[in-house]
């Protein structure tokens, strides 16, 4: 019987990762078509205020973007068959396991190890989209010392908040029996509560300068338009994003009473007060519909079934023998649940950018109660032209992946109301 499991296991993995490089690929062709396909007129709605170059531009723009991510998704299969149907995750354990270290550590080595090449794959991928793509078509403000130093710090957080938590996680899977997941659960969560409290104070600041909004017009109205939803923030402040790159930006962080807005400088220079307080209404109408909270809960809820499930298979041979490890361990565990989940649940991205869209348009119909839907949609318009995003995505594409609605879909939205 588990050898039936086994096999069934082994080629269902196997089978679901390039299938799921695939469609990858067939999405992103398409994507391609379609942009290049549209290339040469300006899409009838937008043709008052969107140029003909522009519109190149987001399409020679959203062409490079693909040509950089299609090696990755080869590499990134590659990297996939040698560590698991090629065993390599295995040899290396067995080569880890000569070392006389506690096992704790010997884990720790394991899961470090498998990060570390993770992230080296991703160096080269990062200095040609930052220093090629985004320098050609004028974003990047970024120097090679910047984004050294910007890497430096990030490992040092992650040294610094990362190898405790692995460290402690380790510890409850050896120490607490049976129900060790449940204790993790615990642990993951209040670490996922202690990031967001020090995120906004102590983190974010690391990388960026936040300073009040110099406009005190601006202020007084943003505040009124916060108290319009029954909440108070902390703050509204504006962040040095222009130091990185000219991309526009604005976003909503912290719990409780210590909400703040960050509007990227960017975003303040190329909209006037009236457009940014459109962007302000369309953030708060995330808060008033409660979505941030709403995501947190369901990242909860998954991360406690996600647990449940790598408890119940923690000391199951056939789930290491499925996924082609002989060696069980928690650190073979951690590294072959954390891969197998996202091959599993790869085929839920649509279901998940459905929602997340459901979210947009109710943000934008409440930014349209607030303030006028016109206001909205010449934001929305600056946004596009300046990020040099897409107004012709391809409709299989955009619905598997978008976050956000297209372009048209959500100015016909804002038309209506
Ligand atoms: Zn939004």
């Amino acid at each position: 019987m588990n050898r039936i499991i086994i096999y069934y296991l082994q080629i269902g993995f196997l089978t679901l990762t390039i299938l799921q490089t695939v469609v990858e690929l067939y999405l992103l062709v398409r994507q391609k078509n379609n942009v290049l396909k549209h290339r040469d007129s300006v899409p009838e709605d937008f043709s008052e205020v969107i140029s003909l170059a522009d519109h190149q531009k987001a399409a020679d723009y959203t062409w490079a973007k693909i040509k950089l991510a299609i090696p990755k998704h080869i590499i990134d299969l590659t990297l996939f068959l040698y560590w698991f149907p090629f065993r390599g995750l295995d040899h290396l354990q067995k080569y880890i396991n000569t070392f006389d270290l506690s096992q704790i550590s010997k884990d720790m080595l394991l899961i470090v190890f498998f990060m570390l090449i993770h992230s080296l794959i991703g160096i080269p991928f990062k200095l040609i989209s930052t220093f090629i793509i985004e320098e050609k078509f004028g974003f990047n403000n970024l120097t090679l010392k910047m984004m050294i130093i910007d890497s430096l710090k990030e490992l040092a957080l992650s040294a610094l908040l990362g190898i405790p938590l692995l460290g402690a996680m380790l510890y409850i899977f050896h120490a607490l029996g049976e129900y060790w997941w449940i204790y993790a659960w615990g642990l993951m969560t209040s670490f996922q509560f202690l990031v967001i409290g020090i995120y906004p104070r102590w983190i974010a600041p690391l990388f960026n300068k936040f300073s009040p909004l110099e406009d005190k017009n601006l202020q007084t109205d943003l505040e009124k338009l916060v108290a319009n939803t029954g909440n108070s923030l902390e703050a509204v402040f504006v962040m040095d994003a222009s130091k990185r790159s000219s991309h526009g930006n604005a976003y909503f962080t912290g719990l409780g009473k210590s909400k703040r807005v960050v509007f990227f400088d960017t975003l303040l220079k190329s909209m006037n007060p009236n457009e940014t307080l459109a962007v302000l209404a369309h953030e708060l109408g995330h808060l008033k519909h409660k979505h941030i909270l709403k995501s947190l809960i369901t990242s909860l809820i998954f991360s406690f079934l996600g647990l449940a499930l790598m408890g119940y298979v923690s000391h199951k041979e056939w789930f290491y023998l499925g996924h082609f490890n002989k060696v069980q361990s928690a650190g073979s565990l951690f590294l072959i649940f954390s891969t197998a989940i996202e091959v599993y649940t790869f085929w839920f991205t649509p279901i998940q950018s459905f929602f997340s869209r459901r979210n947009e348009f109710q943000a934008d119909a409440y930014a349209a109660s607030e303030r006028p839907a016109g206001d909205m949609i010449s934001a929305l318009l600056k946004l596009y032209k300046d990020n040099s995003s897409t107004l012709t995505p391809d409709k299989v594409y955009a619905s598997f992946y978008y976050s956000h609605p297209h372009a048209s879909e959500r100015i016909a939205a804002l038309k209506k109301l």
